[in-house]
């Protein structure tokens, strides 16, 4: 583009000294119907002609420092004038002045510089005209502004017109950035760099820059500016997606069509919510589909194989896989009498196993003859869990088989159950093994006799019973489970330690609740642990176990990552705690009592057994493998990396795990991010279950005035003060579980003493909310954290709450108050020690960001002071481009800047 400073066509111009009569020099002529002055001078025949003439002062544009100069004009033939002179000139000189003022009229000779000798591609004869144009640069302006002259020694000449102008780049929309207009060639250099900003609702991770060359041309642009999520390249403008679609990233890619089975009526959504009956699983990306949990299994049948003692049960998946493809079958066994089912047992052997059946069939193994058994078969897929019952299709179907019997041996009575109890009876049941037949006239014979001489009556001094029977009793009956009340006059075995649930805690056990073939065993009620251990769990011999690599150290001795090839089974990665060499019978039996609870439990968010080596002189106990390991540390090397929906999955599984739990009224005692497991699937699992593990194997325990040793940071008040360990107090470890995996593995109440945080608590204090935690989230934090355990939420509660966030995304997008200062905990001015940092990378590392060490060096930002000048966009272009280590860093030198921070406000 040019600019034009000066049109000297049209100006008079002042002739500053002729040699003729000025006026005549000045004509007013008219070309192609325009009017406009000409400059002539012709003394073609006189010695030493030295004549000026001088433009008006030209202002120049501060950053135009190179001008153009265009002249038209006529040069006369010097040998068309008769006798041509010897002395003739055919050219004549261009001269600039600069000034920071108008002089005026004075003139100064010396004061020009000469540009160029101008000469004429074409000279005019006799006859005809010819009008030449010449263009030069005066270059390295640099005052206010100029002024030219034009110098004749001799020539016949006209100066028709003079134009003088710069050029720029045009101010320009381009790739989403604006971009100012610009003067070309400014400062002698053939390329200006120019900063653009992006348009609205763009963004560009580095600033987007374009040159400007020296003919005003636009060339070569640095940095791409791209639409923000929810945002779409409209004509150089970026636009909201329209409902229906969606954009989850910064891209320049188009808002995409929402995916199958979800929608969104807003505009620019960021993305698509789960149209109803319908879920993301949560490791489902959140940018795809949503899927519903699946149909029945169909066509289910029951084959006995009575000579090889099995049962084949078959199946064909169901018609609707709800649009997924990780369809899994588990079956459940049930025998039942009428109307009345019980569950089969532990007794019954599934090949290839129970729960997560790839395939449709399993055999079914060691089932009583006589029977009627129930199977039933569940699809489960990964949105199963998240669609609540009431959602969901029906996904089972069932089959009734009757096992003849063929023996004629008596049936025996596998277990026995007390069911019951008033002051003075107690009810007690068994199963019997098989079935009798109808018409089977049994009698059963109940013995007691006296087992220890300690008599209490009421369960407070009693809170653990082990019934030893005291009358014998003959009935008759007719069906397989029997309820009889004796008398009262037991004999009660008190126990002292390890107690899950008092029987006088009723936070979870209200009678409905109360399902006894579900309920935790504590294996201490075994007189023998080993027997204990055997009923739990399965003996695997070591030949089948391979040792791979150490992955950590357990309380009792090395934890291996290895294989496990069990006989007609596939291979599995395990992990293998082993029993270090010179330990006591007492330490093996605490040992192996991991294996007899966790043997216990079967979920998909407890951490599964796989078996135990007992019978070898090296104990092991080989569970799943979990490959991401403990959560905490799992959160610290991803901190910022991963989405607040995947933290709040996380949780929901740890919820569902601690859910079933209190449902078998475990108490954990120890729910903490570093007892929790990760796997490849980012699933978690609940895990360490030894029985004295809290007391001897968490570093964190901390020994108390109430006696034992406590995990302070994670534990309920109630816990602290009384040892009143509850379902209730495992939901306020859950709290701070939420808080670690919120924070990214942040440690609880920072580097404050066991003592500060007590205090802290007794005075209502709780933790703030962790950075970008979503508002939600962090309130369920805090009914963790009421000091009423009875008003804190159920793990029931927790699970739905959830759930019913991860169904509507949306719900997370609202975030907590945050104040850095008290929320990152972040030093003030001063390193642990009270002084101030003495280098950029002590103070790196005291904000856990040593991995920047090396952008900070190469970016020669080498000390504090230089650190405290820092803006966000500065900490960007060095490198920092996670946005959770930019806030952390950003937030830092705030607190740097703010010498208040203190940790002491975070009431509630
Ligand atoms: P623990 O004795 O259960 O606390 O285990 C000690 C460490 O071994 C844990 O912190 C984990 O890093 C690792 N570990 C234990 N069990 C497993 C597992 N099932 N899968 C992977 N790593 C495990």
């Amino acid at each position: 583009m040019l600019m034009f400073i000066s049109q000297v066509c049209n100006i008079v111009m002042l002739l500053v000294k002729c040699t003729f009569p000025c006026p005549r020099n000045v004509l007013l002529m008219t070309l192609n119907g325009s009017q406009f002055y000409t400059y002539s001078i012709c003394n073609v025949e006189e010695r030493e002609q030295d004549n000026w003439l001088r433009t008006t002062f030209i202002q120049r544009h501060p950053l135009a420092s190179r001008v153009f100069v265009e002249l038209k004009f006529i040069v006369r033939d010097c040998n068309s004038f008769d006798g041509a002179s010897l002395i003739c000139k055919e050219t004549f000189n261009l001269y600039t002045s600069e000034s920071d003022a108008d002089v005026g009229t004075t003139f100064r000779k010396s004061q020009f510089k000469k540009v160029a000798t101008i000469a004429p591609d074409e000279i005019t004869g006799k006859n005809e005209m010819h009008i030449n144009t010449e263009t030069r640069v005066v270059d390295g302006l640099s005052r206010k502004g100029f002024y030219l002259a034009f110098q004749d020694i001799g020539a016949c000449i006209a100066l028709l017109s003079v134009r003088v102008f710069y050029k720029t780049c045009p101010g320009t929309v381009q790739n989403l950035a604006t971009f100012p207009e610009t003067v070309a060639g400014a400062e002698n250099q053939p390329l200006t760099e120019v900063s653009g900003v992006c348009v609205d609702n763009a963004a560009s991770e580095e600033l987007p820059r374009i040159y400007c060359t020296e003919e005003g041309k636009w060339a070569v642009q640095v940095g791409q500016c791209q639409c923000k999520p929810g945002y779409e390249e409209v004509k150089d403008t970026c636009q909201e997606c329209r409902p229906g679609s969606f954009k989850a990233e910064a891209s320049s890619d188009a808002c995409e069509p929402c995916p199958a089975n979800t929608d969104t009526l807003e505009h620019g959504a960021v993305l698509c919510a789960c149209k109803d009956g319908f879920f993301r699983a949560p490791t489902d990306p959140s940018t795809g589909p949503c899927s519903g949990p699946p149909s029945a299994p169909r066509d289910l049948s029951a084959v006995p194989q009575p000579s090889v003692g099995r049962l084949i049960l078959s199946w064909t998946p169901p018609e609707d896989t709800g649009g997924r493809n990780d369809i899994t079958y588990s079956v459940e066994c049930q025998r039942c009498d009428g109307v009345v089912c019980h569950p089969c047992g532990e007794r019954v052997r599934y090949e290839p196993a129970s729960m997560k059946l790839t395939e449709a069939r399993v055999s079914v193994s060691e089932l009583e003859a006589h029977l009627n058994y129930t199977f039933i078969v569940e699809a489960h897929s990964g949105v199963s869990q998240l669609a609540g019952e009431a959602q969901r299709p029906p996904s089972r179907s069932n089959v009734t088989i009757f096992l003849h019997y063929t023996g004629e041996h008596p049936p025996q009575i596998t277990t026995m159950r007390l069911v019951g109890r008033t002051s003075t009876s107690l009810a007690l049941s068994w199963d019997v093994s098989p079935r009798p037949r109808p018409q089977l006239n049994i009698r059963y014979k109940l013995t007691y006799h006296k087992k220890v001489s300690i008599f209490c009556f009421s369960h407070q001094e009693c809170p653990e019973i082990k019934l030893f029977v005291l009358c014998i009793i003959l009935v008759l009956c007719q069906y397989g489970c029997f309820y009889l009340f004796i008398p009262f006059f037991f004999v009660f075995r008190k126990r002292n330690s390890h107690t899950r649930q008092g029987p006088e805690d009723t936070y979870f056990s209200t009678p409905e609740q109360l399902k006894p073939l579900k309920t935790y065993v504590d294996p201490h009620t075994y007189e023998d642990p080993n027997v204990a251990v055997l009923k739990f769990a399965t003996e695997i011999h070591p030949s089948h176990i391979t040792k791979q690599k150490v992955i950590g150290a357990g309380e009792f001795g090395e934890v291996y990552r290895g294989i496990l090839k069990a006989p007609g089974r596939k291979e599995v990665a395990v992990a293998i705690k082993t029993l270090k060499p010179g330990y006591t019978e007492k330490q093996r039996q605490d040992f192996l009592s991991e294996a007899s609870i966790m043997g216990q439990f079967s979920h998909q968010n407890i951490i599964r057994l796989e078996g135990v080596v007992t019978k070898f002189k090296h104990a092991m106990i080989v569970t799943e493998y979990m490959e991401n390991g403990a959560l905490d540390r799992y959160l610290r090397d991803h901190d910022g990396e991963i989405s607040s929906f995947q933290l709040v999955g996380m949780l929901r599984g740890i919820a569902a795990g601690m859910k079933y739990l209190s449902d078998m009224s475990y108490v954990h005692r120890d729910l903490a991010a570093r007892n929790i497991l990760v796997n490849n699937n980012m699933e978690c699992k609940v895990s360490d279950f030894g029985l004295s593990r809290v007391l001897e194997d968490d570093p964190e325990g901390t020994y108390t005035t109430s006696g034992g040793k406590i995990p302070i940071r994670w534990t309920a008040p109630e816990a602290i003060a009384y040892r009143k360990f509850t379902s209730a107090s495992d939901v306020w470890s859950f709290g701070i579980v939420m808080w670690e995996v919120m924070a990214f593995g942040e440690r609880p109440y920072w580097d404050m003493s066991n003592h500060e945080v007590m205090k802290a608590i007794n005075e209502a204090f709780r933790l703030p909310a962790p950075m970008d935690c979503p508002s939600a989230v962090y309130q369920l934090m805090l009914q963790c954290w009421l000091q009423d355990r009875a008003k804190r939420p159920r793990f029931g509660d927790i699970v739905s709450l959830l759930d019913k966030l991860l169904r509507s995304p949306e719900s997370l997008k609202t975030i907590a108050d945050f104040d850095p200062r008290v929320s990152i905990r972040l030093p003030s001015t001063s390193g642990s020690d009270g002084s101030p940092f003495r280098s950029v990378s002590e103070w790196l590392e005291s904000i856990k960001m040593s991995q920047y060490s090396e952008n900070f060096t190469c970016a020669g930002i080498v000390t504090m002071e230089q650190v405290l000048q820092m803006k966000t966009e500065d900490i960007k272009n060095i490198g920092v481009r996670l946005p959770g280590h930019l806030k952390r860093i950003a937030y830092s030198i705030l607190g740097l800047k703010d010498q208040t921070s203190t940790l002491s406000v975070f009431a509630v």
